[in-house]
């Protein structure tokens, strides 16, 4: 099979990725073998493709990247019981967790230590085949294609887990930190809720996706764009936004006893406890949430915004990302 290949780390000018033919998996146990339709691109990709993402990731060389990953059953492992070949399928960033520990049995299994990775310590979707554990790859809806539904599978899941924490419900008032891949759906699922959603962007090509998608009010926090939101107005803010000034802007907004759900690793400053605000980390989501995300977007209630690309084009397609000219995600056909 035809896969882009990680070899070794590099700038994304050099195109480290390689398209090689590499022999197809067989699917052992409870895997899956899926023949790839699309795997959308995320920036941590990029990051991992280039050299500075997590410490010791990939947890080994070569490696075949992308964990946004939707396609076709086409062989099964000897134990699976509730795939068939034929099916259409996704996986999540998540390829399995150990299933016994404190988090797996609480439904929390996105902390699982011994998570695997997709793309990142296991071979992901960069590829036309990719094996998958069969408890974690997540039955496509009909009605979506696989191009539309890819970006489910990193964003989507992404946005749901952050919108589960902020505490959302009619008539509260949030802010949405950052309108990329991930912060538009974010906008689209806490309008869900009910809540009144201000979505806080630099670009105005992004100000207007966000009303576009529910937003009540987009604004620039360099003051373009309309009107501010006045200190301590919003109930919780959600910030994607990769900027220590975007955590800031969402310290600043949000009231006195308000939550702050960040999806990015950024510094927080000082918390006044006086104000008990509550700020919480998210990542990922757990396999429930991974199925209300599918059934949302089911129903017509969450779209994602893509543009699709050749599995060929992989380095290409990244270096539009690291030159900021992808409007919201770019999905790999192979
Ligand atoms: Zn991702
Ligand atoms: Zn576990």
């Amino acid at each position: 099979m035809k896969a882009a290949l990680l070899e070794h780390a590099g700038r994304i000018e050099d195109k480290p990725l390689r398209l090689r033919d590499v022999p197809e998996p067989t699917p052992v146990g409870t895997e899956i073998l899926i023949k790839v339709g699309a795997c959308g691109v995320c920036r941590s990709n990029l990051h991992m493709v280039e050299g500075d993402w997590l410490p010791a990731t990939p947890a080994s060389f070569p490696i075949i990247p992308g964990h946004e990953v939707v396609g076709t059953v086409s062989a099964v492992g000897p134990s699976v019981s509730h795939l068939s070949v034929g099916d259409r399928v996704g996986v999540q960033p998540i390829w399995a967790t150990c299933g016994v520990c404190e988090y797996c049995v609480s439904g929390r299994e996105q902390l699982c230590r011994k998570r695997q990775i997709t793309g990142e310590t296991r071979d992901g979707g960069y590829a036309e085949y990719m094996l998958a554990e069969s408890a974690y790859a997540y039955p496509i809806p009909d009605g979506l294609s696989d191009t539309e539904a890819a970006p489910l599978f990193c964003p989507g899941i992404t946005a749901y887990g952050s919108v589960s924490k902020a505490a959302l419900s009619p008539g509260k008032k949030v802010a949405v930190l950052g309108v990329g891949g991930v912060g538009h759906m974010v906008i689209q699922m806490a309008a869900l809720t009910g809540a009144d959603v201000y979505a806080v962007t630099r670009s105005s090509v992004h100000r207007a996706v966000a009303e576009e998608l529910g937003a009540v009010q987009s604004y620039s926090p360099k003051g373009e764009g309309g009107s501010f939101v006045a200190d301590a107005a919003l109930d919780a803010a959600i910030v994607f936004a990769p900027s220590d000034a975007s955590v800031a802007e969402a310290m600043r907004i949000v009231k006195p006893g308000g939550r702050i759900v960040l999806g990015v690793a950024q510094n927080v400053g000082l918390l006044d406890i006086g104000d008990e605000r509550t700020v919480v980390g998210s990542v990922l989501g757990n396999r429930q949430q991974m199925r209300d995300v599918l059934d949302l977007a089911a129903a017509g209630k969450l779209r994602s915004v893509h543009a699709d690309y050749p599995l060929a084009e992989a380095n290409e397609v990244l270096g539009m990302l690291k030159a900021g000219e992808i409007r919201a995600r770019a999905v790999l056909v192979p």
